[in-house]
C-alpha cells in the first residue's frame, strides 16, 4: 500500500512507528480547491487564510505559504509558527479572545492584522502602532443573533448547566465576538485614533452538522449586524471573513456516532446529503450577495479561515500491532504503538475514521475488533470493525489524521509523540522528528535540597 509512490511498510521501516504521514499533493489540492470554490462562487477577491491550529507542522504550513494561503493564528506561538514559514503578513491575522500585549506588539510591528475581540484591545493596539510607527489594520470580529440558526441542535452549552440548546443561541453564549453596541463603540475609538485602520468584519460559526444549509442559515444574522453597524456610525467593512468550520463530504468527525446523535434533533437533517464544497460555497456566496445587496452594502473581498478541510485527510497515521489479546465473547483486542493521546479525534469527537490493515486488503475478516493504544486511558482508537486475523508487527494505518493531532495531544503515561513524514511523489522528508522521553522532561528541576536523604 502506497501514499504517492512511497510505500508505507518502507516508511515504518525507515522511520518507525507511530508515524505521521502527510501527502504533499492532497493537501495543495484541499487547499485549490477550497479556493476555487469560493472564488467561482463569489466571483470576487477571496483570501484563504489556513488555521494553523489544526496542524503544527512547519513545513505543512510552509507548503501552504507557497500556495498563497494567508494565515489565522491565535496567540503569539502560532503567528510564530505562521510567519516562520514564509506567509504573507499581510494576509495573515492575530485573532483569539484575551490577547496579550506582547502578542499584540509582534503582530503590528510585523504587519499583520488584528482580528478585535473586545474593546480593551483598542488602546493596546494603538500603543504598539505608535511605538512601531505602523498603521494597525483590524477587523471586528462580530457576535450576531443568528436566529435562522436556531433551526439546528447544537451542543450542550456550558453556560447553562449542560442543556443541549440550539445552534444560534450556543454561539451568541460563547465568549467571542462584540455584540453590536460593541461594535459601535469600537468604530467611534478606531475612528478618533489615527493609527487605527478598521477594515473588515469577521465571524466563525463552526463546522457542527457540515450541512449546507447550516452555513447559509449563518448569514441573515451576519448581514444584520453590519447592516445595523453601517446605519448606526455610517462605517462599513471592506471585506467580510466568514471564519473556518469548512466540512468534507466524508468528514470522519461528521461520519461519527457522536454528530449522529446531534442531529437528531433536526427534521431535515439526515434527509439532506452533505454537499461538496463547490455547493456549499455556490450557496453561501449567493446568500452572501443577495443580503448583501438588500442591505445596499457593498463588499468587495470574502476571506475564509480553514482548518480541518485542508489536512484533515492529507495525513495518515501509521501504527504497529504490538500485541493481540483474544477474550472470546468480550473483544480482540488489538494493542497498537498508537495512541488516542497524540491523535485525540476519534475518542474525543467520537469520530469514524478509516481504518487500513496495510498490505492485508484481501484476507478474510475476524469479527469485530477494539484497536487500542498502549495509555490508562481506555485508548479505544477503532471499536467494532472487521478486520482480518491480526498479529504482532501488522501495520494499521488511520486514515483522516491531519486535524487537531499535536494541538490537542497530551503526554499522557510519558509517551513520546510521533514524528511526521513529508511524501511527495517517490520521497519522504522527516518533518517533524519523533519526540524522546528526554523531552517531555526537559522543563523539570529537582530542587538540590529534595536529594539530602531526609527533609532540612
Ligand atoms: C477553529 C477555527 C477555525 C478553523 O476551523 P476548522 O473547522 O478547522 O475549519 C477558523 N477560525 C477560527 C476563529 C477558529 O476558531
Amino acid at each position: 500500500m502506497q501514499v504517492e509512490q512511497v510505500d508505507l511498510a518502507q516508511l515504518a521501516e525507515q522511520f518507525g512507528t507511530p508515524l505521521f504521514v502527510v501527502s504533499e499533493s492532497r493537501l495543495r489540492a484541499n487547499y485549490r480547491r477550497i479556493r476555487d470554490a469560493f472564488a467561482a462562487s463569489w466571483g470576487g477577491s477571496v483570501n484563504v487564510m489556513f488555521a494553523i491550529k489544526t496542524n503544527y507542522s512547519l513545513a505543512v504550513r510552509r507548503i501552504l505559504s507557497q500556495e498563497g494561503a494567508g494565515g489565522d493564528a491565535f496567540g503569539p506561538g502560532e503567528l510564530m509558527a505562521t510567519l516562520v514559514a514564509g506567509t504573507d503578513p499581510a494576509r495573515t491575522s492575530l485573532g483569539g479572545s484575551g490577547k496579550a500585549t506582547a502578542a499584540i506588539h509582534e503582530a503590528v510591528a510585523r504587519g499583520v492584522r488584528i482580528t478585535v475581540d473586545a474593546l480593551d484591545e483598542l488602546p493596546r493596539i494603538a500603543a504598539a502602532a505608535r511605538d512601531s510607527g505602523r498603521r494597525a489594520v483590524l477587523t471586528l470580529r462580530s457576535k450576531p443573533r443568528l436566529d435562522e440558526l436556531n433551526d439546528y441542535r447544537s451542543v450542550a452549552s456550558p453556560y447553562r448547566m449542560g442543556a443541549e440548546i440550539p445552534l444560534g443561541d450556543w454561539v451568541w453564549d460563547n465568549k467571542w465576538g462584540l455584540t453590536l453596541e460593541e461594535a459601535c463603540e469600537a468604530v467611534r475609538l478606531i475612528e478618533a485614533a489615527p493609527e487605527l485602520d478598521a477594515r473588515g468584519v469577521h465571524s466563525h460559526v463552526g463546522r457542527h452538522y457540515g450541512y449546507t444549509p447550516q452555513y447559509v442559515a449563518a448569514v441573515p444574522g451576519l448581514v444584520r449586524w453590519i447592516a445595523e453597524l453601517r446605519d448606526q456610525t455610517g462605517w462599513a467593512p471592506a471585506w467580510v471573513n466568514l471564519g473556518g468550520g469548512w466540512a468534507m463530504e466524508d468528514d470522519p468527525v461528521l461520519r461519527g456516532p457522536g454528530s449522529q446523535r446531534l442531529a437528531g434533533g433536526h427534521p431535515e437533517m439526515w434527509a439532506h446529503p452533505r454537499g461538496p464544497i463547490e455547493e456549499i460555497a455556490g450557496e453561501v456566496c449567493a446568500e452572501l450577495r443577495r443580503r448583501l445587496a438588500e442591505a445596499n452594502l457593498d463588499v468587495p473581498v470574502i476571506e475564509l479561515e480553514p482548518g480541518r478541510y485542508i489536512v484533515t485527510d492529507a495525513v495518515l497515521l501509521l501504527s504497529r500491532v504490538v500485541s493481540v489479546k483474544n477474550q472470546p465473547g468480550i473483544a480482540r483486542y488489538i494493542n497498537v504503538d498508537a495512541s488516542v493521546a497524540h491523535f485525540p479525534i476519534p475518542e474525543l469527537q467520537d469520530a469514524a475514521n478509516p481504518v487500513v490493515v496495510v498490505d492485508r486488503l484481501a484476507e478474510p475478516l475476524d469479527g469485530a475488533t477494539a484497536i487500542v493504544g498502549p495509555s490508562c486511558f481506555e485508548d479505544l482508537l477503532s471499536w467494532g470493525r472487521p478486520l482480518p486475523v491480526l498479529e504482532a508487527g501488522d501495520l494499521i494505518a488511520f486514515l483522516g489524521a491531519g486535524a487537531c493531532a499535536d494541538s490537542y495531544s497530551a503526554t499522557t503515561n510519558a509517551i513520546p509523540r510521533p514524528a511526521v513524514v513529508l511524501v511527495a511523489d517517490d520521497r519522504a522528508d522527516l518533518i517533524k522528528r519523533r519526540e524522546t522521553i528526554q523531552d517531555i522532561f526537559n522543563r523539570d528541576q529537582i530542587p538540590e535540597r529534595l536529594w539530602h536523604t531526609s527533609p532540612a
